[in-house]
């Protein structure tokens, strides 16, 4: 195994947005195909938008994904318990590492104690902006001394622990997406370390968790860029080697904005139930702002870790598009084992108004005919119904008019005679039938086809006709066609 760690630190807002998804996906790829580590990380330090139960969600749907840690927290029997030897890893059980940390800053004159009031800073914020500024705390407390501090404390008064960054100083990394990237001081805000709670803020716990879980690179989106020569002077202000940043391109919409929550549903959560298949997720999520170097578009999981790397993700943001995810989504569908899809299909099929339980290879053999025609499992339900009801149902206009042409009496008298005959319908029978009846009745075309079609399944399109005439079987084309002429014609 490589020293090669990488970690995944979502903060738990009650879901996964799927631009998180692929931070996940991105640093899994990378750490597997080096054969390196991967952490999950719970950075649920803002106390204030912490909901209910999302850090069990977000293990939950990480772990349905197909994403998987080597260290971290996992569920077990209902419980959150961790696995691996640099725990806790959920930051709100590392107080006391960090507040060892943040003293050392202080002590060492990098980090100060800062007492201004909100309202202080409401008004000087208001101040900055107004006059064309950016805001920034202008240090009224840096040159506080022990003893006012000492008193201040005393009094009682709140106060926050602020990083004490040096005026101009240059702070330069090479990222491995963005290439070099470089900072000064001066435009970057002291930044508040320890929130006057006693919680760290995101900024101290990221460095602290990083160096001592051992993390080489850390990746994530590119919101946090600007947070990153803050988090350089904390390592050096600690004396600590810093990771290797790597900040992926926002996922935009198609529009180039930022997709959020507002602009309809971004919810892994939400992609998965309305029947995306994990893998074409992922699929589809690997390629918003990476390209592979072939043209490939369809991979599976070891695919993907074999081709990743972070030297083809694209500066820029990546679009999502919808109907891209959706073709991605239909190929997966069509390609996985045909048990697995059955059983994404059954809660679907359970629910729907027609359901009754049939054996199962029949019902496989029924998802199978109809999964070439669908981008979601939950569209499945709705083809399948026609082998389910008795009789036939003409689904609009189109078929009944088919229905009602001349020729079809014969056509289904002479296809249900030739049924009869056949020992049973199998590949060969299915392949030839029409042939035959073709040559019996002169009848061809979308007369014969799509007759037929109507006829047996009240619809226009669907599965392939040899698929169709399989399933029903002999009694079942029968029955069909009984039904058809002495209702319907
Ligand atoms: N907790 C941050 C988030 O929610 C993680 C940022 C990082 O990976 O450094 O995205």
């Amino acid at each position: 195994m490589s020293n090669v760690k990488l970690r995944f630190a979502p903060s738990p807002t009650g879901y996964l947005h799927i631009g998180g998804l692929r931070t996940a996906l991105y640093g899994y790829l990378y750490a597997k195909r080096l054969g390196g580590k991967y952490v999950l990380r719970i950075e649920d330090t803002d106390q204030s938008r912490l909901v209910g139960d999302a850090t069990e969600k977000l293990i939950d749907i990480l772990e349905t994904t197909g994403i998987t840690f080597d260290e971290g927290p996992v569920i077990k029997d209902g419980k959150i318990v961790e696995v691996g030897e640099n725990g806790p890893y959920v930051q709100s059980k590392r107080l006391e590492i960090y507040k060892k940390y943040i003293d050392q800053l202080v002590e060492s004159g990098h980090a100060y104690h800062c007492f201004c009031s909100k309202e202080r800073l409401d008004e000087l914020r208001e101040i900055q902006k107004a006059t064309g500024k950016v805001p920034k705390y202008d240090g009224k407390c840096r040159s506080l001394t022990q003893e006012e501090i000492d008193e201040k404390i005393a009094n009682g008064e709140s106060y926050v622990i602020r990083m004490k960054l040096p005026a101009d100083k240059e702070f330069v990394f090479e990222d491995l997406v963005r290439g070099k990237v470089s900072f000064n001081s001066n435009d970057v805000d002291d930044q508040v370390l320890m929130k006057s709670d006693g919680f760290p803020t995101y900024h101290m716990a990221v460095v602290v968790d990083d160096h001592l879980m051992g993390i080489t690179h850390a990746v994530r989106g590119e919101e946090w860029l600007s947070s990153t020569p803050k988090q350089l002077f904390l390592y050096e202000a600690l004396g600590w080697e810093p990771t290797t940043f790597v900040h992926l391109p926002t996922v935009l919409n198609k529009d180039r904005k930022k997709l959020s929550k507002r602009q309809g549903d971004v919810a892994t959560e939400d992609f998965l139930a309305k029947g995306y298949l994990k893998e074409g997720l992922i699929n589809y999520l690997a390629l918003v702002g990476w390209s592979p170097e072939d043209n490939q578009e369809i991979f599976d999981m070891d695919e993907l870790i074999q081709a990743f790397d972070f030297s083809r993700v694209s500066k820029s943001g990546g679009i999502f598009d919808l109907d891209k995810l959706n073709w991605v989504n239909a190929q997966h569908i069509r390609k996985a084992d045909i048990g697995y899809i059955t059983d994404l299909v059954m809660p679907y099929l359970a629910k729907a108004d027609f359901y009754v339980e049939k054996d199962r290879s029949w019902v496989e053999m029924v998802v199978d005919a109809v999964r070439g025609n669908v981008n979601v499992i939950a569209e499945i339900p709705a083809l399948m119904k026609m082998f389910y009801v008795e009789g036939v149902e003409l689904e609009n206009d189109e078929a009944k008019e088919m229905i009602k042409l001349d020729h079809v009496k014969e056509l289904l008298a002479v296809f249900k005679a030739k049924v009869n005959e056949a020992e049973s319908i199998d590949d060969e029978f299915a392949k030839s039938v029409f042939k035959s009846v073709q040559t019996e009745t002169g009848i061809k075309g979308k007369n014969l086809y799509m007759c037929t079609r109507v006829a047996l399944t009240g619809c226009c399109h669907g599965p392939e006709m040899v698929e169709i005439l399989k399933i029903l079987g002999k009694e079942g084309i029968i029955s069909k066609i009984d039904f058809t002429t002495n209702n319907l014609i």
